[in-house]
């Protein structure tokens, strides 16, 4: 994600081309706009990132949630955890939570 930056070393270059080289006043005030957009640049687009990686983290990776009948804290689960494992410890309290008997989706159309 190197959108901004680019636009920033381009606005950085165009001002040098123009006579606003950083020895001149002008091109000093030009050059700290520019370092405060590269900061955000990098603040923007760090952000950016991890909104992605989380959007994908959490398509990949959670794909089944558990209510702990003790505390009520929400888990997260896989697919690979949810197939494979018989109980899934609550993280919060501590609760051995059998997999197949929190499956509470159904009791309620019954
Ligand atoms: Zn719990």
């Amino acid at each position: 994600m190197e959108y901004f930056k680019n636009k920033v070393d381009y606005l950085r270059d165009y001002c040098k081309e123009n006579g606003f080289s950083d020895d001149t006043k002008e091109g000093k005030v030009f050059m700290a706009f520019a370092d405060v957009l590269d900061d955000m640049s990098e603040l923007l687009d760090g952000i950016l990132e991890q909104f992605g990686n989380d959007e994908e983290n959490e398509e990949a990776t959670y794909e089944y949630a558990f209510i702990c009948p003790e505390c009520g804290e929400e888990i997260e689960v896989s697919q690979e955890v949810f197939e494979e494992e018989e109980e899934i410890c609550c993280p919060k309290c501590g609760n051995m939570i059998p997999v197949c008997a929190t499956d509470f989706s159904d009791e309620d159309f019954e």
